[in-house]
């Protein structure tokens, strides 16, 4: 797994994006909660490209998509995607207009947004409603004092969003609970009932509501012990050896000197630095697969560069290391890295630099 199939600009760090794998991680959402998917493509799909994962996802049928921005939406539109995309972070009002011209579906959650929606000409809206996470939304037990303008101006869907459905704390029947009571509240039920996120998706079936909203999940992302499925690994982030160096005992590496051989050391230097998104924080704990063979980061990892100890891996320069995902058999999961980097998977995914070229493999014939 070197250098064979690689393209000649692929010659420093990189990120390969299993479409296949992708697909069935969706399918997998799909089938487990027996329901369609809006799949949440927010910060350019987690980091690993909106439009190709959007257009490979048009194969599962997706009800609409969900985005955070008017940007993000826009750019999906740009990009030829038809289906309803919906921006789950609050709107203002000044921002409503924007939106309607974009042809993307808010969520909104208050009167006077509901209002200012309706005076631009209206068209399908979510209704969000806060269940505990306290972030966005209607709050639970007060939706009957939005009950006038619903009957004017009814959403398309309604929806809220858990807290901490992997922790099977009984946090999520409580959401469920409040959920229940304030449909039970509104002068009507919306067509699109949905509250499901990947960890909610995974740990039980099918979901109670009418379609589900998987992220991080696509993307290759346990959720951890309740889950009943589990996702193929999606991303694989790789970059270059551009110099290998022996090193005397008692050498040290990097900035501040945090690494010393003991005995004669092999170092290689990967093209890949903070600046494209391998963290800091992973100096002298993260890991790497280098033909097989698991092996250390070797001192601080730099904003370019960062080393690895090779002394028990043969390789050479222009060899491609890996730093997530799977190579030969062996794997570093998004999980595994992140938690060595001190950040959740998310925070792993999404910081991947624009500077890392994305590279598509496995897309499917749509
Ligand atoms: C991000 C997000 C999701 C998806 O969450 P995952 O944990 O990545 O599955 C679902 N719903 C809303 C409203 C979100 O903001």
């Amino acid at each position: 797994m070197n250098t064979e199939s690689t393209p000649e600009h692929f010659l420093r760090a990189w990120v390969d994006v299993d479409l296949g794998a992708l697909l069935r991680n969706a399918r997998a959402a799909a089938r487990q909660s027996q329901r369609p998917l809006i799949p949440m493509v927010k910060a350019d799909a987690y980091g690993l490209g909106a439009i190709p994962v959007a257009r490979a996802l048009e194969a599962v049928d997706p009800l609409a998509f969900g985005v955070s921005s008017i940007a993000e939406g826009t750019e999906l539109r740009e990009a030829g995607i038809q289906r309803p995309i919906i921006v789950f972070t609050p709107t203002l009002p000044v921002d409503l207009p924007r939106m309607r011209a974009a042809g993307l579906t808010p969520t909104l959650d208050d009167e006077a947004g509901i209002r200012a929606w309706d005076a631009l000409g209206g068209g399908a809206w979510h209704l969000a409603i806060d269940t505990g996470m306290h972030r966005a939304g209607a709050l639970w037990d007060e939706v009957e004092s939005l009950a006038e303008v619903l009957r004017t101006s009814p959403p398309a869907g309604v929806f809220t969003h858990f807290h901490s459905a992997e922790l099977g704390d009984g946090s999520l029947e409580r959401q469920e609970e409040r959920f229940r009571v304030a449909l039970g509240r509104l002068p009507a039920r919306p067509a699109l009932v949905h509250s499901d996120n990947s960890a909610a998706i995974t740990r039980r079936s099918p979901s109670p509501w009418d379609c589900v909203r998987p992220g991080v999940f696509l993307y290759g992302v346990d959720t951890g012990p309740l889950a009943a499925i589990h996702p193929e690994q999606v991303a694989r982030f790789r970059a270059r050896i551009v110099e290998i160096h022996t090193i005397a005992d008692g050498e040290s590496v990097s900035y501040d000197a945090t690494f010393h051989a003991h005995g004669e050391r092999r170092i290689a230097t990967l093209a890949c630095g903070y600046a494209d998104g391998y963290r800091r924080h992973s100096s002298n704990v993260g890991r790497a697969l280098v033909n097989g063979h698991e092996v250390p980061v070797a001192g601080i990892v730099t904003m370019d560069m960062l080393m690895l100890d090779v002394t028990d891996a043969p390789c050479k320069v222009g060899d491609a290391a890996t730093l997530m995902g799977s190579d030969d058999g062996a794997t570093l999961t998004v999980d595994a890295v992140a938690a060595r980097a001190g950040v959740s998977p998310y925070e792993l995914l999404t910081g991947l630099r624009q500077r890392v070229e994305r590279r598509y493999l496995g897309a499917p014939a749509v």
